[in-house]
This record gives C-alpha cells, sequence and structure tokens, in this order.
C-alpha cells in the first residue's frame, strides 16, 4: 500500500529543488493514490515509482551567435519522460524562466494530457532558458538552428516529436524544421506546428484555443448554462489566447481582457475583432512581451502590474503561463460569482488556488484536460504526415471537437461527487493515469 506522505517524501528525496515538479506529481499522485491501492496488480508494478521518474533527460550546450558578433550560451533539454502509449510527444518551450525542473513538470503533465485525448502519444517536453524577448529575427533563426544542431540526433516521427510552446510558435518550428532538414536529408513529421505550406494541418495553430472554448462549453452545459452573453476573462496575449478569444466571440461569449508581464487589458467592447485578433498576432511577433499597445491602439483600459482576476467575469482562462492565478486571486473570482475556471496555460492556477475552487465546489478544469486539443491536432498532425494525406478545417475541426467531448466524458466517469459536482482535476487524473498504468504494466520492464 503506498502512503501519500511517504511517497512524497521519496519523490522530494529524489528531485530536490523542482518545486514546480513536485506540485504536479503530487497532484496526480493524490488523485490516483485509492485507484492505485485498490489495485495489487500496480502495487506489485511499483508502478508509482516508474510513472514518476522520467525515461531520460537530455541537457545541452547552444552557441550562437547575436546580431553584434557576440557569442551567447544557452542550456537546452529535451525529457523524454515517458513512451507507453507511443513516441515522446509535447512542445518546446523558449523562455528565460525555463530549468529543468519546469520542463520535468511540463513532461509529466503531458504523459496524462496526452492520455486523455485517446491518441497515440507518449509525453515530453523541451526547451531553452534562451529568451526571445527583445531578439531579432536573424538572432531567433541563429539560435533555432543551433538548438535543432544537437536536438536532431534525439528526435524521429516514431521516436520523438516535439513541437511550439511558450515562445515557440510557427516562425520557430520553421526554422527549427529547416535545420533538421538540412541536418539529415529528411522531410518527415518529426516536429508539429509546421506551416501550412510544408506539412503542417489545417487548424493547429487555433486548437489549444478552440478546444478550450469547446472543453468550457461543455462544463458549462452540464451546470445548466449556456456560454452564449458570458463574460470571459483571459490572461495572456500569445497564440493560445488568440485561439480562445476567436473562438469565444463566435460563441456569443465576451471576452473582456488579456493580459502580459506588465499588466492587464479591460476592453469593454471585446476583444471580438478580426482587427483585433491580428494585432494579438503582430504584438506576439513583436517579441516585446507587452500587452500595453493594445489599450493604446483600441481605447481600452490598462492596468499596470495587476492580472485580471480581479475583474467580475462569468469564466476565468487563465492562459499565459504556471502558478499565475493565486489563491487570493481564486478567491476574489468567486466571491464575483465565477461560474467555471478552466486552466489554459498548463498548471495555471497554484495547488493552494485550485484546492480552494474545488473545496467551494466551483467547476475547476485543470489544464490536462482543457488545453489538450492543441496536442491532439498535433496528434492528427502526425497522422496526416504518417500517411501523406491531408485533412481539411472541417475534418480537423470535427475530430477536435469529438476529441474534447471525449476528454469531458472521462473526466465525468471518474470525477463525479455523490452530490454532482464535477472534481474534473481528479478525474483527469485517474481517467489519462489509467491507460499510462495499464501500458506499462503490459509492457513489462
Ligand atoms: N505545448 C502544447 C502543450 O502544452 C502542445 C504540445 C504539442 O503539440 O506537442 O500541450
Amino acid at each position: 500500500m503506498y502512503q501519500f506522505d511517504s511517497f512524497m517524501s521519496y519523490l522530494e528525496r529524489k528531485n530536490p529543488s523542482e518545486p514546480e515538479f513536485i506540485e504536479a506529481a503530487s497532484e496526480v499522485v493524490s488523485s490516483v493514490l485509492d485507484w492505485v491501492n485498490d489495485n495489487p496488480y500496480y502495487i506489485k508494478n511499483k508502478i508509482l515509482e516508474r510513472i514518476t521518474e522520467p525515461d531520460r533527460v537530455v541537457s545541452f550546450k547552444v552557441e550562437w551567435e547575436d546580431d553584434e558578433g557576440n557569442i551567447n550560451v544557452n542550456r537546452g533539454w529535451r525529457v523524454q519522460f515517458n513512451n507507453a502509449l507511443g513516441p515522446y510527444k509535447g512542445g518546446l518551450r523558449f523562455h528565460s524562466s525555463v530549468t529543468e525542473g519546469t520542463l520535468k513538470f511540463l513532461a509529466f503533465e503531458q504523459i496524462f494530457k496526452n492520455s486523455l485525448t485517446g491518441l497515440p502519444m507518449g509525453g515530453g517536453k523541451g526547451g531553452s532558458d534562451f529568451s526571445p524577448k527583445g531578439r531579432s529575427d536573424e538572432e531567433i533563426r541563429r539560435f533555432c538552428n543551433a538548438f535543432m544542431r544537437e536536438l536532431y540526433r534525439h528526435i524521429g516521427p516514431d521516436v520523438d516529436v516535439p513541437a511550439g510552446d511558450v515562445g515557440v510558435g510557427k516562425r520557430e518550428i520553421g526554422y527549427l524544421f529547416g535545420e533538421y532538414k538540412r541536418l539529415t536529408g529528411r522531410h518527415e513529421g518529426v516536429l508539429t506546428g509546421k506551416g501550412l505550406e510544408y506539412g503542417g494541418s489545417p487548424m493547429r495553430p487555433e486548437a489549444t484555443g478552440y478546444g478550450a472554448l469547446y472543453f468550457a462549453r461543455e462544463m458549462l452545459q452540464d451546470a445548466g448554462m449556456d456560454i452564449k452573453d458570458k463574460r470571459v476573462a483571459l490572461s495572456g496575449f500569445g497564440n493560445v489566447a488568440w485561439g480562445a478569444a476567436k473562438k469565444a466571440s463566435e460563441m456569443g461569449a465576451k471576452v473582456v481582457t488579456l493580459s502580459g508581464p506588465d499588466g492587464y487589458v479591460l476592453d469593454e467592447d471585446g476583444v471580438s475583432t478580426p482587427e483585433k485578433w491580428a494585432y494579438m498576432l503582430s504584438l506576439r511577433s513583436s517579441n516585446k512581451d507587452v500587452v500595453e499597445p493594445y489599450a493604446k491602439k483600441f481605447g481600452a483600459k490598462f492596468f499596470p502590474g495587476l492580472k485580471p482576476w480581479r475583474e467580475k467575469v462569468d469564466i476565468a482562462m487563465p492562459s499565459a503561463i504556471q502558478n499565475e492565478l493565486s489563491l487570493e486571486d481564486a478567491k476574489m473570482l468567486e466571491d464575483n460569482g465565477v461560474n467555471a475556471v478552466v486552466e489554459v496555460s498548463n498548471m495555471g492556477l497554484t495547488r493552494d488556488a485550485a484546492d480552494y475552487l474545488v473545496s467551494k465546489k466551483v467547476p475547476f478544469a485543470p489544464g490536462k484536460a482543457a488545453n489538450a486539443g492543441g496536442v491532439a491536432v498535433s496528434g492528427l498532425e502526425m497522422s496526416q504526415n504518417a500517411g501523406h494525406i491531408y485533412w481539411n478545417d472541417e475534418e480537423i475541426d470535427g475530430k477536435l471537437k469529438g476529441i474534447m467531448k471525449g476528454i469531458h466524458s472521462s473526466c465525468l466517469e471518474f470525477g463525479r461527487e455523490e452530490d454532482g459536482y464535477i472534481d474534473y482535476r481528479k478525474g483527469a487524473n485517474i481517467a489519462g493515469f489509467i491507460k499510462v498504468a495499464d501500458a506499462m504494466c503490459a509492457l513489462g520492464y
């Protein structure tokens, strides 16, 4: 039998100075503990020890030249956490805050997220402490080329398939894929999020945001509400927030906030026009990492240094980075009568914020369920590449809707409590875990 406290002390001893990984692991372990303890087969298979240990972590040096001719040295990583269900799959993050521990937490979350999609993908994540902020396009290209010069030997369409994440979008994937082709001479599905012209999937850029809105709509429906006319707070202003703003508007909801490291924007007219969406994309590619120019351009209010969670909204969707919504923020949202909190960023809520919402019976969806649409369409991109075929927008959108509905049903199956409240966090963790654990047991060691 596993005891929660002793297992977590074991994990902390093995992974010192990796608080985000410990936070993510403790959430999964606490959700699945009873389930595991009821199953002697899992205990005999030492499933918790095995599932919390990455298969391997590759760390490498990235040397590149900036526009002034100076040599810069960054560190790159690829965490290949678990491939029981398929090739390692997960994004690359380029951000100054990235450490090995960050990528371990993200790769760990990715295992269960990918499992929930029902597609054959294992869990991995990679990235670098390189900050794209203030860098020119040429510098980004030189960095991506140098990063791939090392990464290419560790990846492959049936081995490990990276994609984008914070700081890595279509432009970076293009440079990375170009360098992979130059190094190997192979045009194959080794990265997802590629441009449409060279093997990308329709709707991959939109998929994370769209999927999160499909999920949010299911949540509200289950609670007897309609998403139409709801006020939505989004944080971030990048690719994920962009897709979420578009789909929310299409569904008749109103997105009233965006945010950046500099503060947040309150747009009472709604982030609801093609011009505003296009502007979000140009802000992201400007590499300045500030949202204030949006307020200036569209006559919206700007609150420097503050987060959007103090606004009275029906749906809160953190879409920027981990631990961006604190206990204090969760309390404010709840006081203001929020109907649902939907994590679009990975582990967007601190542990105590998520615990608080669950204790108050506020519907709360974890990122591994709500933001799985991105990696799901990545999985569809892999299928298209492997089969040398092409699915159009309608086909992909139909599949994405089906996958998000399926994830929602899995959460209900394992997360519904006696009083009818859905603990989405528990439901997602158990449903994602069972498939991986069973595959690991079946594969032996
Ligand atoms: N970075 C995204 C995520 O967190 C997408 C990963 C992928 O498409 O492989 O799920």
